[in-house]
């Protein structure tokens, strides 16, 4: 199959010339309130952790602090006017995220607490219900933890093989290796869109088409691509797409999945309880529609609205 072609890595000089030239960055520096703050010996602070996580703009920090101080109430139940201004902005907010990923509605966005959660969702709402004995789910060398142990974990449980496509001496995927591995009892395949240690651009779309030849979804960790390059998840042709708020100048504690339309009436709620139900009596309930099925329990209404800001 030669529809993979090896990764590139990201920013000739050339295109890094060209955004310093149209960056200023004193404007930008400007809306983030900790840049302010002097450290011991009166120094400026210079933060170059964005990998790990963001500092917030001051539109995050006023939406956040201004849905406290005017709105602040519980979404999709009170049936008073700071309730319907809540699930209003809430809801808004998922527009939002859902325009930023180019996700066809707003309800194949369903809000979880980080990237972390949003990939255990899959793990325990589609894969707990989709992989058997005998089938094989494929990771890469270069995942991050996140997307690493959910999937190892499954394969034990359920009698599965996991398999690794190795990285190179380049930083890139092993592709030849990918292309071996797939047969019809690949179930799935978890890879990261951009690697948090090497910044390795991995061909998502090719790898998707791919897995997608033999009937296997693909969940795409895009932890460190979303924050850094236009992300569209209708051309990735992903089956998943998870992201942190946190990484990209928004807060901490919430995130997203993405789940396009075919997965979701083949997942299972990862969680029960209030908010998710359609119908409940003693003995049987029926689920809500997704996003919310996926949503159970009060959600973080505030971080929602900050990411939706950021
Ligand atoms: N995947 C990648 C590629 C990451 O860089 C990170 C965060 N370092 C995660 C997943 C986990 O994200 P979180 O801790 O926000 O759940």
């Amino acid at each position: 199959m030669n529809v993979l072609e090896n990764s590139a890595v990201a920013g000739t000089p050339a295109q890094a010339r060209e955004e310093e030239a149209i960056l200023d960055a004193h404007a930008v520096r400007s809306r983030f309130p900790i840049l302010e703050r002097r450290l011991a010996g009166d120094r400026r602070l210079a933060y170059l952790d964005n990998a790990a996580t963001t500092q917030k703009p001051d539109v995050v920090i006023e939406a956040m602090t201004d849905y406290y101080e005017t709105i602040n109430a519980n979404v999709h139940r009170s049936l008073h006017s700071l309730g319907e201004q809540a699930t209003l902005k809430f809801e808004n907010a998922r527009g939002v995220v859902a325009g930023l990923v180019n996700a066809p509605a707003s309800r194949h966005v369903v809000f979880t607490r980080g990237t972390t959660e949003a990939i255990n969702l899959a793990a325990w709402g589609w894969g707990r219900k989709n992989v058997g004995p005998g089938d094989v789910v494929i990771v890469t060398e270069m995942e991050h933890h996140s997307n690493l142990v959910p999937w190892q974990q499954l394969a034990r449980e359920k009698g599965a093989t996991l398999r690794v496509i190795p990285v190179m001496e380049d930083g890139s995927l092993d592709l030849a290796s990918y292309e071996d591995f797939l047969g019809p009892e690949v179930k799935l395949l978890a890879v990261t869109h951009v690697s948090n240690i090497l910044g390795t651009v991995n061909p998502v779309k090719e790898m998707v088409a791919a897995a997608h030849s033999v009937n296997a979804r693909v969940v795409v960790d895009a932890a460190q691509s979303v924050p850094h390059r236009p992300v569209d998840v209708q051309d990735l042709g992903c089956d998943f797409l998870a992201f942190s708020g946190h990484k990209l100048c928004g807060p901490t504690g919430i995130g997203v999945l993405f789940m396009a339309e075919n997965v979701l009436d083949e997942m299972d709620p990862f969680m029960t309880g209030g908010e998710m139900i359609h119908k409940v009596s003693l003995t049987e309930t029926s689920w809500a529609a997704p996003p919310h099925k996926f949503e159970a329990g009060t959600p973080p209404i505030a971080e929602a609205i900050g990411l939706g800001a950021a």
